[in-house]
């Protein structure tokens, strides 16, 4: 196995042995390997998904609908055939990916190839941004950040506005468009579960292991060990230790992530940054525009009442000159 300088520099961030060479070593290194010892949200909990592991069971799935009571997903093998997307009756959801053996997608191969074909499957989720776009854009603080790391919404306090669905850089919150009473819906990241020490119920129920529960700091050093520990394995990247300045969702694939459908134009920047410039005006409309229409009111009425006075003192001069 080949490590390289940046990888064994990325490994060494990662374990506790290596705290006690890293600083020497990255005394010298690039501003990136220098960053990589930092690890944002660090207590918060988090889940690593280890897509090489998952067998497309949707076991996950399953469980996730139990848990929020929401319909049974659906079965059959017809139901990975087509890519689908979280809504207001799927919290999660699996889809499969064929690939070549280079990542490369089966659409894209010549016709008689005889390239090693592959399945890949991903689950998709909220990604529990470390500093949420959502939450951020959200004027009645319907989406709210937890600091145990979940992203959790009261629809009592929502008023419709889907600022929400514009912010969030991974177009999760979905709209129950249908509903009488409609509500943004995404994965809660079982907080009513964490809160009573249990792990969030899709990952309990994961028979291989793609799915690992534990704190933010402990998940980011374990795919380290395991992406840049194994270079010939992994692509090397963490997906989710820097998009959108850090996500409690933490993906690590041997084939390119945009095979998986996810999203490569995220940037690593918090997306609240991004959001007080663009979104920022929502909190200006929702505080600032009632008070600002009621003195437009006031002075129109004023106006009305000066311009009738002057009409009437007006006119009456004017029948005075008549
Ligand atoms: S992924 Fe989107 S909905 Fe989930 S916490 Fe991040 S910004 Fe919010
Ligand atoms: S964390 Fe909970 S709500 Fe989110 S996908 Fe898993 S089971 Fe569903
Ligand atoms: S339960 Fe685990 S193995 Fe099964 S689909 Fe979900 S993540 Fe994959």
């Amino acid at each position: 196995m080949k490590l390289s300088r940046r990888n064994f520099l990325k490994v060494a961030g990662a374990t506790s042995s290596a705290a006690l060479v890293a600083p020497a070593l990255a005394r010298g290194a690039e501003s990136h390997e220098e960053h990589i010892g930092a690890i944002v949200g660090a207590d918060e909990s988090s889940v690593l998904v280890d897509t090489t592991l998952c067998v497309g069971c949707r076991a996950c799935e399953a469980a996730c609908s139990e848990k929020n009571q929401l319909p049974a997903p659906p079965v059959g093998d017809k139901v990975l055939d087509k890519k689908r997307e979280t809504g207001p009756t799927a919290l999660t959801v699996v889809n499969r990916f064929d690939v070549d053996e280079t990542g490369k997608e089966l659409q894209q191969q010549p016709e008689g190839d005889a390239t090693k074909r592959a399945q890949r499957f991903a689950k998709t989720q909220c990604m529990h941004c470390v500093a949420p776009g959502c939450a951020s854009a959200c004027p009645n603080r319907a989406l709210d950040k937890k600091p145990n790391g979940p992203v959790t919404y009261d629809a009592s306090r929502c008023m419709g506005c889907r600022y929400c669905m514009v912010a969030c850089p991974f177009g999760v919150p979905k709209y129950e468009y249908e509903a009488l009473a409609p509500r943004v819906v995404k994965c809660t990241f079982c907080a009513d579960r964490q809160a009573q020490g249990l792990k969030p119920a899709c990952t309990s129920v994961c028979p291989t292991g793609a799915l690992t529960f534990g704190r933010r700091a402990d998940m980011v050093a374990e795919a380290r060990k395991r992406v840049y520990g194994n270079p010939d394995k992994y692509v090397q990247h963490i997906y989710g230790e820097h998009e959108a300045g850090g996500t409690n969702w933490l993906y690590i694939s041997d084939v390119p992530f945009e095979k998986l459908a996810m999203k490569a134009d995220v940037i690593d920047k918090p997306y609240p940054d991004l959001v007080k410039g663009a979104l920022g005006v929502p909190p200006f409309v929702m505080t600032l525009w009632p008070p600002l229409l009621m003195g437009f009111y006031v002075f129109s009425n004023r106006r009305a009442a000066n311009n009738a006075k002057h009409d009437a003192a007006h006119g009456d001069s004017e029948g005075h000159h008549e």
